[in-house]
């Protein structure tokens, strides 16, 4: 992992609301240090904004589900006009995504919202961006210009500008349309230079993540504002998570991003889950609730793991805030080892579970046993968290387990033949 590359700082957000921070490193407009904020996760309603009461309903559950930041489509007027009631009612910095009509970034500006999305791609008239420039600038409201290779300007002529231009970053992938879309920031940009506006995150968004990598690498290069990752129309959840994933992780890995959004043809909870799981384990986020290890079965297995780890994974998210490490295991081959790092544990052996709490054997039970006592210690070992009783991380003693295969080799083989033991009593040692 690289460190965070360092960017101006953008705030969002009220009062109310609380102020969600973007980015960070460089000192602010006075010269005073800034801190890079953690990476926030970001969503999009599916549903109409002029429909307020299940616009409301929308963000609302976007937020419970760890949203930091909203985004709403406001096509027409009485989609700005809308945000009057709605955001009033929720407490989640709320962006507004003009497309085509510049005067429905400032109706909404004047409507409250806390942040205004432009896209270079569909707002090009000079006047009209002044206008949006001047009407956040008098509010403080920060601007994401974000431009997306699906709807970059010139479309007619789109193919001469990519020959043009596609010989600045001829030794890349994607020359042509990099040079594009970063042609078109910098026009956009020099905008908002002008008029002294700089509260600027940036976005270049496609549906190809090799390209997102690549045109978040050079732009992050180019320049110092707050990058917004995203990779759009990343398809269905099933298929979106991957494509999402492999951009925005690479890009992560090496410092770039300061705000992301996934995009799925799924409910959007998805994408704040989805969102929240990549920071969290890239460590870019203090996790909130289980985080939850299990194995993926093999031909050593001996309960029935998958509908135990689907179950467990269901209970602990309602019950579990505390970010323990739950480790659910198959066997006793990579069991004990999970069970030694985890807070709590559990590993199958003859229809049984073991259950370990920071390295100590507690439980020895039957399968149909194993759920409710694992959730029973996962409870309590949380209480003794919140009373300053335990703490996360520690363990207690050293697991040596027997070999229950002996020499290595295959597994498979030596079960098929019957040669495997059935796992013995493990050997625990204080350390
Ligand atoms: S823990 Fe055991 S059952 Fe699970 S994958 Fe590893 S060896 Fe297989």
């Amino acid at each position: 992992m690289r460190p965070r590359r360092p960017t101006r700082q953008v705030v969002i957000g009220d009062a109310r609301t609380g102020l969600v921070r973007i980015g960070g490193g460089l000192p602010d407009r006075s010269g005073n240090p800034t801190t890079p904020a953690p990476v926030t996760v970001q969503t999009m309603t599916a549903g109409y904004t002029h429909d307020v009461e299940s616009c409301v309903t929308e963000i609302n559950r976007l937020a419970a589900a760890g949203a930091d930041i909203v985004r709403v489509a406001v096509p027409e007027k009485k989609d700005t006009q809308a945000l009057r009631e709605i955001i009033p009612r929720v407490r989640v910095p709320i962006v507004a995504d003009v497309h085509f009509h510049f005067q429905r970034a400032i109706e909404a500006v004047e409507a409250g919202a806390h942040k205004i999305r432009l896209n270079p791609g569909n707002i090009q008239d000079r006047s009209q961006v002044i206008d949006v420039i001047q009407a956040c600038k008098a509010r403080g409201l920060p601007i994401r210009v974000g431009v997306n290779e699906g709807s970059i300007i010139e479309r007619k002529d789109k193919q001469r500008r990519m020959r043009e231009l596609g010989r600045v970053f001829g030794d890349m992938k994607h020359g042509a349309m990099l040079a594009i879309m970063v042609a078109k920031l910098e026009e956009y940009l020099d905008i908002f230079r002008e008029q002294d506006f700089h509260d600027i995150a940036i976005s270049a968004k496609s549906m190809d993540a090799s390209l997102v990598i690549d045109a978040y690498t050079v732009i992050a290069e180019r320049f110092d504002h707050p990058l917004h990752l995203g990779v759009t129309h990343a398809g269905p959840k099933e298929t979106g998570c991957v494509r999402s994933v492999a951009a925005l992780g690479a890009l992560l890995a090496a410092g770039i991003g300061d705000t992301i959004r996934i995009s799925y043809a799924s409910d959007p909870v998805y994408e704040v889950q989805d969102g929240l799981e990549l920071l969290w384990s890239l460590g870019l986020r203090d996790r909130r609730g289980v985080d939850l290890i299990a194995c993926p079965t093999c031909g050593r297995i001996q309960v029935d793991l998958f509908t135990l780890v689907q179950d467990v994974r269901r209970h602990l998210a309602e019950k579990i805030t505390v970010p323990m490490k739950v480790a659910v295991m198959g066997c006793i081959v990579n069991g004990p080892g999970e069970a030694e790092g985890a807070d709590v544990a559990v590993f199958a052996g003859d229809r049984r579970g073991i259950i370990y709490v920071q390295g100590e054997r507690v439980a020895n039970v039957t399968e149909p046993e194993i759920l409710e006592r694992l959730l029973e210690e996962c409870l309590a070992f949380q209480d003794r968290v919140r009373r300053g009783e335990a703490r996360l991380g520690e363990k207690k003693v050293e697991i040596i387990p027997p070999d229950p295969i002996g020499e290595p080799g295959s597994g498979i083989g030596k079960i098929a033949s019957g040669a495997v033991e059935k796992p013995a009593a493990l050997t625990i040692g204080r350390s």
